[in-house]
């Protein structure tokens, strides 16, 4: 059967509005090859066009497009028969890939500590994964809780039976309890109130924090800790609650904590004295951050706001997961761009390009120090660990590590080259361009909010809520440069191209950027929209 994907074909089925929503924009393109930093398209004549790629597969495909030694490693997989799929068995691709990672890990952060792998197949699932593993934590550490205050309450019911300890008068008034029962009856009356109040705390959903901006991914679970509300509230039912703090205002944090905090309370025995002490209950979950915003529009996590978070957490005993489904593998020059914010992870989510464009595969890595190994016998997936994605994976990190590092020195080197031309057009058009951010070749120009332009037609374009897609579409027509705005910011394009950038891709988006700024000086929205691709 002939597997034709051509405008010729029967009405389209994948997704339908979706790429009526593209062909809006004129971004409705179908790429036949790619190759390093280029995607190809077919003329009328079936010649090829070549695309600069900015958009690089959302962030998965650093090391570039079809990058040979990535395409050799599958087919040399391929042909000697490597068993893809064999679940249940002895794995030793996968544990070398850990063992990779950590050494890796362990060289940027400084520590020895080993990270346990848990793999998925998408960047979602590496975060479900991570959260899911944190909230068995808390469920067993509630659980060893409940426990203890079973074991405080029968030393107390034992040390009043023997007469060597009584509920004194001031413990009975501040709970209610009547000065004349007698001490057994006082002490049971003591406990079935901590009960039912403990019962209540013992029992509340857990609650995570995140960021203002952030995202996290869009499963059922994931998506409530994205802040975007058209992607969050709809599902709002399906999961627990994310309360998210603000970049601006640090102090959000104590704020939250005083909220939300849980207390239980315990029974105590000393001096003859049946007391009650208040134990912290571990209601928050997980912090979840990204060193840099991808989706939220390409911003830098502030050194000073990490270590906040940091503080914050260890103080109130909360898991902090480093997010580096977009920043990390290498592209801001570290494979984790956190560990140069001096941000330290109980857990991190790699994806993207660990699949070197090839495989889709991710993994969470979690501390010893948090690892609850029945996590393992509670958590899978079909596909995950497979020996493909590994030995993709594999060679990824290899090719990164290659000759000390050039990979990451390269992605640091392309995304200094890139950020001047971006600057540049930033000071050519400071009225069109309100901000260039990132870190290596993660980058974002933002564009000012052009709502109350004077021009009408650049105004409609601002309103219609697809704004950066349509400067997408006119960079795609006019330039050949594939890029997108960011999913949750839609003035801000993303810059995230390969390390096999060219200087001509370069020169060519910044011409592109020129011409936008120029349409949008002159009150141009109509050549912004067009029709279709040439
Ligand atoms: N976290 C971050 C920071 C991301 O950028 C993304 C995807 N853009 C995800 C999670 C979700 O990854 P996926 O689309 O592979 O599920």
């Amino acid at each position: 059967m002939d597997i034709k994907n051509s405008e010729a074909d029967a009405p389209e089925l994948a997704e339908p509005y979706l790429r009526e929503v593209l062909g809006m924009a004129g971004l409705a393109v179908e790429y036949v090859r790619a190759e390093g930093n280029t995607l190809y398209r077919r003329d009328e004549d079936g010649g090829e066009i070549p695309v600069a790629d900015f958009a690089g597969g959302y962030g998965s495909v650093l090391l570039g497009h079809s990058q040979p030694d990535i395409v050799r490693r599958a087919r040399d997989l391929l042909e000697a028969g490597t068993p893809v799929h064999a679940q249940f068995s002895r794995h030793p691709y996968a544990n070398e890939l850990a063992a990779a990672l950590n050494r890796i890990v362990h060289r940027e952060l400084g520590t020895e500590e080993p990270y346990f792998a848990i793999f998925g197949n998408s960047g979602a699932e590496a975060v479900e994964a991570a959260v899911k593993h944190a909230e068995l934590d808390r469920v067993l550490r509630i659980a060893a809780l409940r426990e203890e205050l079973g074991r405080s309450t029968a030393a107390a019911r034992s040390a009043v039976a023997a007469g060597t300890a009584a509920v004194p008068d001031g413990v009975r008034a501040r709970h209610g309890i009547a000065a004349e029962a007698d001490p057994a009856a006082a002490l049971e009356a003591l406990v079935e109130r901590l009960d039912r109040d403990n019962t209540a705390q013992l029992d509340r959903p857990p609650l995570f924090l995140a960021l203002e901006g952030g995202f996290h991914g869009k499963l059922g679970l994931t998506v409530q800790l994205t802040h975007n509300e058209a992607y969050r509230t709809p599902f709002r039912s399906l999961a627990a609650q994310a309360r998210f703090v603000p970049w601006d205002r640090p102090e959000t944090l104590k704020e939250i904590y005083a909220r939300d905090r849980g207390a239980v309370r315990e029974l105590t025995v000393s001096g003859g004295r049946v007391d009650v002490v208040e134990r912290e209950f571990p209601v928050f979950c997980a912090f979840l951050v990204e060193p840099v915003q991808g989706e939220g529009g390409i911003h830098v996590l502030d050194p000073g706001f990490a270590e906040a978070i940091q503080r914050f957490c260890e103080e109130i005993d909360c898991p902090v997961v480093v997010d580096e489904i977009q920043s990390g593998m290498g592209r801001t020059g570290t494979l984790l761009a956190s560990s140069q914010l001096g941000l330290r992870g109980d857990y991190y989510v790699l994806a993207k390009t660990l699949g070197g464009g090839i495989a889709k595969t991710s993994v969470m890595l979690v501390r010893e120090s948090r690892y609850r190994r029945d996590f393992e016998i509670v958590h899978s997936s079909t596909f995950a660990k497979d020996s493909f994605s590994c030995g993709i994976a594999l060679k990824v990190l290899e090719l990164l590590e290659a000759d000390d590092g050039a990979a990451y020195r390269r992605a640091v080197e392309r995304g200094e080259a890139l950020r001047a031309t971006l600057e540049s057009v930033r000071a050519d058009f400071p009225e069109q361009v309100k901000e260039v951010r990132g870190r290596g070749l993660l980058l974002g120009l933002e564009f000012h909010d052009q709502s109350a332009a004077t021009s009408a037609s650049v105004r409609a374009l601002a309103d219609s809520g697809l704004f950066g897609y349509f400067l997408a579409g006119r960079l795609l027509r006019n330039h050949r440069v594939r890029t997108f705005p960011t999913a949750s910011a839609m003035n801000t394009l993303r810059f995230e191209p390969s390390i096999e950038l060219p200087d001509e891709h370069i020169e060519r988006l910044g011409t592109g950027l020129r011409d936008l700024c120029r349409l949008l000086r002159d009150g141009d929205g109509e050549s912004l929209v067009g029709a279709s691709a040439p």
